[in-house]
């Protein structure tokens, strides 16, 4: 629970710890998408994903020392939730190319989810006047959608005909 929640600072603080569990909790999971994608194309694309994980958790870290916040103490339940739904998948006995469709459609949702939240947290450091965590919180949000879209053009172009 937050102790308040009166003010658009206090959401966004609340926005801004959200996606800080939700980044951490991705970075232990994707290694295991990796792991289990059989094409190397999506594979390299979750190893590349990791790597920018890695560093959108310390633009948050950035962000919060920046503003004073402190980010820790709160659990992301969606991003439980959708991890929880990957990991479900991946014990599946699926043949490699529906795996990889399969796995494909739970990093897509886990995608969506944080492009919401950072479209949402971008836009009210702007509305607050944080340029700097605005322009932070931008640059994770275009990683993101670009991340969507190139999971969209493996799955259209190669994965889902191969799963036919
Ligand atoms: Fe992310
Ligand atoms: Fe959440
Ligand atoms: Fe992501």
């Amino acid at each position: 629970m937050f102790e308040k929640l009166e003010t658009l600072d206090d959401l966004f603080e609340m926005q801004l710890k959200d996606l800080y569990s939700a980044e951490k909790q991705l970075v232990k999971a994707l290694p295991q998408m990796a792991e289990a994608a059989k094409d190397g194309r999506l594979r390299r694309g979750f190893e590349r994903h990791l790597t920018e994980t890695e560093n959108q958790v310390k633009r948050l870290e950035k962000i919060g020392k920046d503003l004073e916040l402190d980010l820790d103490g709160h659990t992301c339940k969606a991003m439980e939730g959708l991890i929880s739904e990957g990991q479900e998948t991946m014990s599946e006995n699926a043949t490699e190319e529906v795996m990889d469709a399969a796995l494909i459609a739970a990093s897509q949702r886990i995608e969506h989810y944080e492009i919401s939240g950072y479209g949402t947290a971008a836009h009210f450091a702007e509305r607050l006047g944080y340029a700097d965590a605005a322009s932070l919180l931008r640059q994770t949000l275009e990683e993101e959608q670009l991340t969507d879209t190139k999971l969209n053009d493996l799955a259209k172009n190669y994965l889902n005909a191969k799963a036919e």
